[in-house]
């Protein structure tokens, strides 16, 4: 058998599931909801922007009458299929922040920050485990051209270059040539156990979560606004809309959202000599530096998830449960895991991906409101929502609120992304983004006319 087939052998043989969410721990379905229900807020999606936000409304005021309703399952999308990494960033990363609101990037660190201490305090205060390890994540140069960025990026502060010992002393891979490692903006997260434990959090309080109870419809009525779902309808004065990459209830915002599928694979667990071999003692994140990236990390049980690289959109926004699995990427994944870590040549993968990211043009979320300021959405964290949904939540329930507040007069809130072209325009300027950034990585990052034209129209990706 040739190196290829033996690589996609080896991936093939994997549970096609989410690791996260494959555990006998995964508390049973809940009860749809069905009738009429009435409350103060309807929250839509049992990802982490949905539960973060019947959390918040709850603890805000217990008195609220808190619904929130799941299509599916709670945690079942992008929530439980993520790489783990809860990063403080708000903004996809500083180059993106810095570039598209330069005025207020500082405000929106000292925010992304307090958000990641928040996540770490609501844990404890809520019990939740979710072997949250406040371990900062490391950006690795694999290409020469790749060093300089990362010492200038520490020379502005707030991590430390490592040189290429120093960082192979963290972490052991041949392809690392140095590294940025921000200690105090990124910490790891079971993202499974997370969205469980939140969603048992918000029950506690008394929150209502409905599960496989999708729904269809959006109607402003005399005092609130009306949300059917599949087999009721419930009576809200308020809604919060988290519904990410999914048909958005509000029709006017589908043209700012693609889904693109990203894709993961999980080892077995590591033996000790293996660990050995590689070292990783303080378990830090790790992610590559080209715009094509791969994310990786230990579980807590000391396998290696390794994801990221290819990122694919299907003509039409398809959303389709079958584009979850992709052999040729799985392959492809497979065999730069073991161009980073030959020591581990011949481990077994035990479960393998994909999940839909909801991609907007600015790769940052945006925030508004509709129907007469009754229905408030966050959408479009573009592959970066694990910790910033939180901050997400919070101005959806201040633009509710109807109150001015700190996060609603920011910049980042108050505007929006461009949004994207109908077909096929969308599918040939995607396939065109992505055949130019993987040129880009093959040429010392140079950037071509079309990704200069996309970075002057405000809609280039900085990875
Ligand atoms: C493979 C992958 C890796 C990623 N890695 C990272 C990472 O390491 N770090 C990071 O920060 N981010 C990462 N992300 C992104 C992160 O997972 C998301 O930004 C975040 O989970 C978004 O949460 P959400 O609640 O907005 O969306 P989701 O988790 O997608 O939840 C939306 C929910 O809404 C429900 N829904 C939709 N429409 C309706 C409806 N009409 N009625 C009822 N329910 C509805 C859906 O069923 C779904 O459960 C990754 C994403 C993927 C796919």
């Amino acid at each position: 058998m040739g190196r290829e087939e033996e690589v996609t052998r080896l991936v093939l043989a994997a549970e096609p599931r989410p690791f996260w969410l494959d555990r006998p721990d995964a508390p049973p379905a809940r009860r749809a909801l069905r009738g009429e229900v009435a409350c103060d807020l309807a929250v839509i999606g049992g990802g982490f922007s949905g539960l973060w936000a019947a959390l918040l409304a709850k603890e805000s005021d217990p008195e609220r009458a808190v619904v929130l309703v799941e299509g599916n399952r709670v945690g079942w999308a992008a929530s439980g299929r993520n790489g783990g990494f809860c990063e403080a960033s708000l903004t996809h990363g500083a180059a993106n922040g810095q570039a598209r609101f330069p005025a207020e990037f500082g405000t929106l660190q000292r925010l992304g920050l307090e958000n990641l201490g928040a996540i770490e305090a609501a844990l404890d205060a809520h019990g939740i485990a979710c072997d949250f390890e406040r371990t900062g994540s490391i950006g690795v140069a694999t290409e020469e051209y790749q060093v300089d960025g990362l010492r200038e990026a520490a020379e502005s502060g707030g991590a430390t270059f490592l040189g290429p010992e120093a960082m192979r002393a963290e972490v052991n891979s041949p392809t690392y040539l140095a590294g940025l490692w921000d200690k105090a903006g990124s910490a790891l997260v079971h993202p499974g156990r997370l969205a469980w434990g939140l969603a048992a959090a918000c029950e506690r309080l008394g929150v209502r979560v409905a599960e496989r109870t999708p729904a269809t419809d959006l109607a402003t009525d005399a005092d609130g606004v009306s949300v059917r779902v599949r087999d009721g309808v419930v009576r809200a004065r308020r809604v919060a809309l988290g519904t990410s990459a999914f048909p958005c209830l509000v029709r006017r915002l589908r043209p700012y959202t693609v889904p693109v599928w990203d894709y993961v694979l999980v080892t077995e667990p590591l033996s000790t000599v293996q660990r050995a071999a590689i070292g990783w003692r303080n378990r830090q994140g790790i992610g590559d530096s080209g715009n094509q990236f791969h994310y990786y990390r230990l579980t807590p049980d000391n396998r290696i998830l390794w994801g990221g690289y290819d990122a694919i959109y299907h003509y039409g926004r398809g959303l389709r449960a079958a584009y979850d699995q992709r052999p040729a990427t799985f392959a492809r994944l497979a065999a730069h895991f073991f161009a980073t870590f030959p020591q581990l040549e011949g481990i077994s993968f035990s479960h393998r991906w994909g999940g839909a990211i909801d991609t907007c043009s600015r790769f940052c979320a945006f925030f508004g409101t509709a129907h007469r300021g009754r229905v408030a959405y966050a959408l479009g964290y573009t592959g970066l929502g694990v910790g910033a949904s939180r901050f997400g939540a919070r101005v959806m329930l201040d633009l509710l609120s109807g109150e001015p507040t700190e996060l609603t007069r920011l910049a980042m809130v108050r505007s929006k992304p461009v949004p994207f072209p109908p077909e096929p325009l969308a599918y040939l300027g995607v396939q065109a983004t992505r055949w130019s950034l993987a040129r880009a990585d093959r040429n010392r990052g140079r950037r071509n006319l079309w990704l200069r034209a996309l970075d002057a129209a405000g809609m280039g990706f900085v990875s």
